[in-house]
C-alpha cells in the first residue's frame, strides 16, 4: 500500500488516537489545530497551526491530503462543505450539521424511526414556560449548540423548580426543552461505514457520568440481546441516511422494558469506544481511518469484557498504580498541564 496523507481536523485526544492508529497502517498525518504541539500533533507527521475555518489553512490541507476527517463535531459546516469540494472530506459536512444543533438532531433522529426523548424548541422565557408546563414542570433544558460534557444545562426535576429566568441563565442563546426520561442505563453505540457502504457495530457499552463527564464505560452492558440489537439497528438506519463514511458514536437512554430513547449521536470516534483498543482487534480509531481512507472494515468482536475509566484531572496522579496492574491498558493523551475535568487519559482494565 502507497502511503497517503490524511489531514485531522482537530488536534485533543481523539486527534491523536487517530494519528496513532493511521501511522499503524503507514498513514501520514496532518492536523489541523490552532493550539500548537496538541497532543495530536505530538504523534502525527506534521501540524498546520491556524484557525479550523481558516481559508488559507483549510486549502493547504486539501492540496497535501488525500482525504480529510475530523475529531470534533463543531468544525464549522462551511468551512466542512466548501474542503469538501477540493478534497474528499469524511464523515461527510451533513453529518456535522446533522449532529451541531440538538433540535435539528433529534428532528433527524426522529425522520429516521429512532424515538428521542419529547422536545420543544426553547427561544424565550415564554416558550420554556410553556414547554416546562407541557412536560409537567419537568425537563432538561439545553443550549442547542455547543454544549458537551453536560456543560449549557439545567434540569427541572419537579413543577417546584420555578423556571424564572432559566432562559437567560443558559446565555439567551437558543435552547431545547427535553422531556425527562426515567432511565435504567446509559448506553452508548460506535458504529462505522466503509466507503463501501459496509457497516460494523461494536458491542453497546454502558456509561457512567459523573458531573457531566464520562467517568466509565463498561462492557458488557447490562441489556437484553434485543436491547443491543435496537441500538445496533439504529446505529444502521442514521448511517444509512447520512451516507455516512468512519466511525459514528451514539448515545441512548435504556429504559426498564428494554426500549431505547437516543440521546445524541457524535460524528467521529467517542469516549465510551476507548475500550476497543483494549478489547477488540481493531479499535474505533483503526476502524475510522480504515473507513475514510477505503480500506476494508476490520472485525468489531470483542475479546474480553472490559471497563474503561477516564482519567480526569487529579486522577493523572494514580497512574503509577495503574502500570503496576497486568490487566489494565493505561493511555495519556500528553497534556502537560492537569485542571479539574479535564480529561489526561484513560485505562482499560480487561475482566478476563
Ligand atoms: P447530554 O449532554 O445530552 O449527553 O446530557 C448529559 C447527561 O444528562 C446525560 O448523560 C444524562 O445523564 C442526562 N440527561 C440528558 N438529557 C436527559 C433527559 N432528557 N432526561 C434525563 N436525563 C438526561
Amino acid at each position: 500500500m502507497t502511503a497517503k496523507t490524511i489531514g485531522i481536523i482537530g488536534g485533543g485526544q481523539l486527534g491523536r488516537m487517530l494519528a496513532m492508529a493511521a501511522a499503524r497502517l503507514n498513514f501520514q498525518t496532518l492536523i489541523l489545530e490552532p493550539q500548537a504541539d496538541c497532543p495530536a500533533a505530538q504523534v502525527a507527521n506534521e501540524q498546520i497551526v491556524a484557525a479550523y475555518d481558516d481559508p488559507a489553512a483549510l486549502a493547504e490541507l486539501a492540496k497535501r491530503c488525500d482525504v480529510v476527517t475530523y475529531e470534533f463535531e463543531n468544525v464549522p459546516v462551511i468551512a466542512a462543505e466548501k474542503l469538501a469540494k477540493d478534497v474528499p472530506v469524511y464523515p461527510p459536512p451533513k453529518a456535522l450539521e446533522m449532529a451541531q444543533d440538538r433540535l435539528t438532531e433529534k428532528r433527524f433522529i426522529n425522520d429516521c424511526g429512532i424515538p428521542t426523548a419529547r422536545f420543544h424548541a426553547v427561544d424565550s422565557q415564554a416558550d420554556l414556560e410553556a414547554a416546562l408546563a407541557d412536560f409537567g414542570g419537568q425537563g432538561v433544558l439545553k443550549t442547542r449548540r455547543l454544549g458537551y460534557d453536560g456543560k449549557g444545562q439545567r434540569v427541572y426535576r419537579s413543577s417546584a423548580d420555578s423556571p424564572e429566568g432559566g432562559y437567560a441563565a443558559l446565555g439567551s442563546v437558543p435552547l431545547i426543552l427535553e422531556s425527562f426520561v426515567s432511565f435504567e442505563q446509559e448506553i452508548s453505540i460506535i458504529a462505522a461505514r466503509g466507503l463501501d457502504g459496509a457497516i460494523a457495530c461494536y458491542d453497546p457499552a454502558e456509561n457512567i457520568h459523573r458531573d457531566g463527564i464520562l467517568h466509565t464505560s463498561t462492557l458488557p452492558a447490562s441489556i437484553s440481546d434485543e436491547t443491543a440489537a435496537a441500538a445496533c439497528e439504529a446505529a444502521e438506519k442514521i448511517l444509512a441516511a447520512l451516507g455516512y463514511v468512519g466511525v459514528i458514536g451514539i448515545e441512548f437512554f435504556a429504559l426498564a422494558d428494554g426500549s431505547l430513547i437516543a440521546n445524541e449521536m457524535a460524528p467521529r470516534v467517542h469516549n465510551s469506544g476507548h475500550w476497543t483498543e483494549a478489547a477488540c482487534v481493531v479499535s474505533q480509531f483503526e476502524q475510522h481511518i480504515r473507513a475514510v481512507a477505503g480500506l476494508p472494515l476490520g472485525n468489531p468482536v470483542r475479546h474480553s469484557d472490559c471497563v474503561m475509566q477516564n482519567l480526569i484531572g487529579d486522577d493523572i496522579l494514580s497512574v503509577p498504580d495503574w502500570l503496576r496492574r497486568d490487566d489494565v491498558l493505561v493511555h495519556l493523551y500528553g497534556k502537560t498541564e492537569s485542571r479539574p475535568g479535564r480529561k489526561m487519559g484513560h485505562v482499560t482494565q480487561l475482566r478476563r
